[in-house]
């Protein structure tokens, strides 16, 4: 089905409001993973790119970068349950530090399924953060350790996150509203 593309976005967080979270998220993570002689953090393609980028510039520990693609929603705005890799790491994480980075915690399946794939390469220390979270949504008993802000369930874009692949460039993020549905 073709994307649609009559719909207005309205601001739900601020671009003021994700960077002072994100410095607090830094924070929060080099106090974790302290001391730590290399942190792998794995960004989730694509929604995480922004989020990611603006991350690791807050953190002090010592970090390598990494990504992985799951499949996702296509042009759709519902999930679906079957994870696929369609990008894997480029690095092996086998007794590292891991920190796996996510847009967005929705039913849970994309997190469940990459941390069982990754906690398999036997990492010293596996953890995620998430820079949104829907619990109402949630299918799968999972949460990220770090989570930047609970959101409601809503369709959202913004700070890297597309809806059809537009709008990933908006410095905030805002819920989409298809005309006519009130
Ligand atoms: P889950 O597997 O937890 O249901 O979904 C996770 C992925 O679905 C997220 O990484 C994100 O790519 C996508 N997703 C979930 N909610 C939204 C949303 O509100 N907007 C967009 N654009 N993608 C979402």
């Amino acid at each position: 089905m073709a994307a649609r593309t009559d719909y207005d976005i309205v601001e739900l967080i601020s671009a003021k409001a994700i960077a002072a979270r994100v410095e607090t998220l830094a924070r929060e993570i080099d106090a974790f993973f302290a001391p730590t002689e290399k942190l792998v953090v794995v960004g989730l393609l694509r929604g995480s790119f922004i989020f990611i980028a603006d991350l690791v510039r807050e953190l002090e520990s010592p970090v390598e970068v990494d990504f992985l693609e799951a499949s996702s929603y296509g042009d759709s705005t519902v999930s679906s349950r079957e994870v696929r890799i369609l990008k894997d790491l480029s690095g092996k994480i086998e007794g590292c530090d891991v920190l796996v980075v996510e847009d967005i915690v929705d039913t849970g399946h994309t997190l469940a399924h990459v941390l069982k794939l990754l906690a398999a390469r036997r990492p010293r220390r596996l953890e995620a953060c998430a820079l949104l979270d829907k619990p109402s949504r949630r299918e799968v008993e999972i949460s990220a350790r770090f989570t930047g802000f609970e959101i409601p369930d809503a369709f959202v874009v913004g700070y890297g996150i597309d809806y059809a692949q537009r709008n990933r460039n908006l410095p905030h993020i805002g819920v989409v509203r298809f005309r006519g549905e009130g």
